[in-house]
């Protein structure tokens, strides 16, 4: 009998090897990141006994707790995908593998200065505000580029990317399009940058991932289809 959960999972899985067919993109070019916010360490130790292994946590304290009761579990990669203030960089810069909402250089230096000598650079993605309202997160697409190369020139971060959380959308058309929006600027980042490791553009979550796919994310952040409602 499966769980729920495994069920959840591996409909999420089905969904995201779908639509990259319809895409006419390999499956493998997509990954899932498994948002587990709010959800116990326990329902996220079940979610990678079924072969998941990056998981997105929003809260600082709640994603280093998580982390610390999971230390037993080999090849976890914990991806910090929350706003994050200057004062709480250093546990991010400890404990996490990725963070995908760094919007300004100061946030950015203050990880590259606190990431410990022993661990790999922390991977970087630049979270944009793509879709414009002045008070939403997220560097605005004019100043993506400026940002990109000061972020890049830091010792202890591998810039890998760009994340993006549109408002929602109705309809599969419109969602699409805010996604080549920020896919058209990935692409010229990645041309104007020429970084082999900038690949990843982090885009669309449970309501989205298909148009997200569409539109060429590499890396869909999915929290309520595999967890349940939060
Ligand atoms: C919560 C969250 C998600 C996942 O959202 P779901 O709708 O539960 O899939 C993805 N990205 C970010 C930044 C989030 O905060």
């Amino acid at each position: 009998m499966m769980s729920e959960i495994q069920q959840r999972y591996q409909a999420v899985c089905e969904r995201i090897t779908q639509a990259a067919l319809q895409a006419g993109r390999p499956a493998s070019q997509v990954q899932l990141l498994a948002v587990s916010k709010t959800f116990a360490a326990e329902q996220v130790r079940e979610v990678a006994a079924l072969g998941q292994r990056d998981f997105g946590e929003n809260y600082v304290q709640e994603g280093v707790d998580k982390i610390a009761a999971l230390k037993d579990v080999p090849g976890l990669v914990w991806h910090c995908i929350g706003p994050l203030q200057s004062n709480k960089t250093r546990p991010v810069a400890e404990h996490f593998d990725w963070v995908h909402s760094v919007d300004r250089l100061k946030i950015a230096q203050r990880l590259s200065e606190q990431r410990p000598a022993d661990l790999p650079p922390l991977n970087i993605c630049l979270q944009v505000n793509i879709d414009g309202g002045p008070t939403k997160a997220g560097v605005s697409p004019t100043d993506a580029l400026a940002l990109a190369q000061a972020v890049s020139a830091l010792p202890r971060l591998v810039l890998r990317g760009l994340m993006t959380i549109p408002d929602p959308v109705d309809g599969f058309d419109a969602q699409v399009a805010v996604h080549m929006q920020a896919k058209r600027l990935f692409d010229d980042l990645h041309e104007a940058l020429a970084l082999p490791q900038f690949d990843t553009l982090s885009m669309g979550m449970s309501a989205d991932l298909e148009a997200a796919v569409k539109a060429g994310s590499t890396m869909v952040r999915v929290g309520t289809a595999v967890f349940g409602a939060r």
